[in-house]
């Protein structure tokens, strides 16, 4: 499995929809959305990370459950760290990290001021607007930890405003 992660308004799942790979592409996000929806009532996906922590704990774990079990060339969308009201959130706690056969792990970020401005711009997601550069500095621990408890290699992709292709193009290489 290769795991993408970044900040929100990166532009991750867009980098990510457009690399050719004969991976499967499978959000995060969605899953999580699809298992609150169920249990907790959840209609809005920009509603998950403001639930109780333990909330959040729980559906995580019912995500990963379901992660485990796919096998195969996976790419996953996710989310190296959840800016949350208690802090920041792992996305790979290190006990799941250990179900998945992680390949790569990559970081898709972008300049500061670019992604401020496109969660401003963004009208189909209620983004925040907190401190973007601690949330990517965060994310950098959190990658570097991710890395090192699973030996797997750790790639960060800027996706530059106006050079999607150049963000495709190397995350493609990864894929070899
Ligand atoms: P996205 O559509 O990629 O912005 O993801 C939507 C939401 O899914 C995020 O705001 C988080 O609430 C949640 N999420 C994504 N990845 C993770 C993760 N690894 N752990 C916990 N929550 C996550
Ligand atoms: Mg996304």
């Amino acid at each position: 499995m290769i795991i993408a992660m970044g900040l929100p308004g990166a532009g991750k799942t867009t980098v990510l929809k457009n690399v050719k790979s004969d991976y499967v592409l499978v959000n995060y996000g969605d899953l999580m959305f699809e298992i609150e929806q169920e249990h907790f009532g959840i209609k809005d996906r920009d509603d998950m990370r403001k639930l109780p922590i333990e909330k959040q704990k729980q559906a995580q774990k019912m995500v990963y459950e379901r992660l485990a079990k796919m096998d195969g060339k996976v790419i996953l969308d996710t989310h190296c760290s959840v800016n949350t009201p208690s802090g920041f959130f792992p996305g790979l706690p290190l006990d799941y990290l250990k179900m998945l056969k992680v390949d790569s792990l990559v970081l898709i970020t972008a300049d500061v001021e670019e992604v401020a401005k496109r969660r401003a711009e963004d009208p189909t997601r209620k983004r925040d607007s907190d401190d973007v550069a601690l949330h990517d500095n965060m994310n950098r621990a959190f990658l570097a930890a991710y890395s090192a408890a699973t030996g797997a290699p750790a790639v960060i992709i800027f996706n530059r405003q106006g050079k999607l292709e150049e963000a495709v193009a190397q995350f493609e290489k990864i894929l070899g």
